[in-house]
């Protein structure tokens, strides 16, 4: 088995890029007032999450790993989140 760093296995990935549709909404007078948008910048392995200048939390679902972080520690109500739709998303190569 060939020992390759984490970044290493994420860089085989391949996305197919959904341009019409956002699987992730977010809610973002919940997401300021839960303090669940400083939560998704920190916990979402892809860097899908970012706090604007305006405090606002901008989402660039086009990097989703679909793990399923975001979903586990987002307050209820900050996001809306399903999977990309058919032939959309992410594909793994390394596991
Ligand atoms: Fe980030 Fe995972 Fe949520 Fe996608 S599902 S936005 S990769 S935490």
């Amino acid at each position: 088995m060939i020992n390759k760093s984490i970044p290493e296995r994420l860089a085989g990935n391949v996305y197919e890029i959904d341009e019409e549709e956002s699987h992730i909404d977010i809610n973002q007078e919940l997401a300021r007032s839960t303090g669940s948008g400083k939560v998704l910048v920190k916990v979402c392995p892809a860097h899908v999450y970012s706090e604007k200048a305006d405090g606002s939390i901008g989402v660039e679902y086009a990097a989703c790993l679909e793990c399923g972080t975001c979903l586990a520690v987002a307050a209820p109500g900050v996001l809306t989140w399903h999977y990309p739709r058919s032939g959309f998303g992410v594909t793994f190569r390394e596991g």
